[in-house]
């Protein structure tokens, strides 16, 4: 985290942090004995009684306390990945992170249980986010009208696409609430983000998981490199998304068995699922 802030240069940190880096550990987690893993992955989180203890409490603290002493505490930082905890834990967490003035704690329950958010913003000091996983704007009106979180984060390509994710970065503006991009993809999709994310007022960061992809701006020419400079990326200027296909790049990062602009039926059966429910 601290190169990420000081030799990168950015301007926004997250970590995961979830109960598992602490439930080897006797006494951190109180957890119904026959509830095996395959069972948690099938069961949403408040179903399955699992709470941390203060020694949990105590030991996740620390990562947090030795992350804000490498990066200070003016770089905003907000937290993902807690596991599958209940709504009472989640809370007492949220208050032992106060002191670390955390811009937010991510998806600590799956985004439909609307009034079990409420319940968790209203009593953890520490900001609560949701919206990776929503489909256009209708659930954020929802969220955002009972005020069940703090901020929202949708994901452009899968919330609806660049007008969807600005209608609801709008909504969210009306009701006072920021929205920070969830993105996970090729810098294609990245620009799609940047163009949305100017035109709209209450935008807070860009999201990236591709930091350490070496080749990953190579996939695209025509834009000035490094894509991202010191936590920035400037808005292109140039028609469309602002960049064009680097194709001897793209060829060389295909996924398995799958061509270059080839029909891809696989997708014309609809699937979908709410990874939200089990991770
Ligand atoms: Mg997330």
């Amino acid at each position: 985290m601290k190169e990420r802030k000081e030799v990168m240069g950015l301007t926004w940190l997250k970590m995961d942090l979830g109960i598992e880096m602490v439930s080897d550990t006797p006494g951190t987690v109180t957890n119904p004995s026959d509830i095996n893993q395959w069972q948690a992955n099938q069961l949403p989180h408040p179903l399955l009684g699992m709470e941390v203890t203060d020694k949990g409490i105590a030991m996740l603290e620390q990562y947090v306390a030795a992350v804000r002493d490498a990066v200070g505490m003016e770089i905003p930082l907000s937290m993902d990945h807690f596991g599958h905890l209940g709504v009472k834990s989640i809370i007492r967490l949220g208050k032992a992170y106060e002191k670390y003035n955390l811009s937010w704690m991510e998806d600590v329950i799956p985004w439909m249980y609307t009034d079990l958010l409420k319940q968790i913003s209203d009593q953890s000091p520490t900001p609560i986010l949701t919206g990776e996983d929503i489909y256009l704007k209708e659930p954020f009106r929802v969220l955002c009208e009972s005020h069940a979180v703090s901020k929202i984060q949708p994901d452009l390509a899968t919330a609806g696409g660049i007008l969807e994710t600005h209608k609801i970065g709008d909504l969210a503006e009306e009701h006072g609430i920021p929205m920070a991009l969830h993105f996970a993809g090729t810098p294609i999709s990245c620009m799609a983000n940047v163009h949305c994310a100017a035109a709209t007022r209450n935008f807070l960061a860009l999201e990236n998981h591709s930091l350490d992809v070496p080749w990953w701006q190579d996939l695209v020419n025509e834009i000035d490199k490094p894509i991202i400079n010191r936590g920035y990326i400037a808005v292109p200027d140039t028609p469309g998304l602002g960049v064009t296909l680097n194709d001897d790049v793209m060829r060389q990062h295909l996924a398995s068995g799958v061509g270059y602009f080839e029909p891809t039926p696989m997708w014309d059966t609809k699937q979908s699922f709410d990874d939200q429910l089990f991770s």
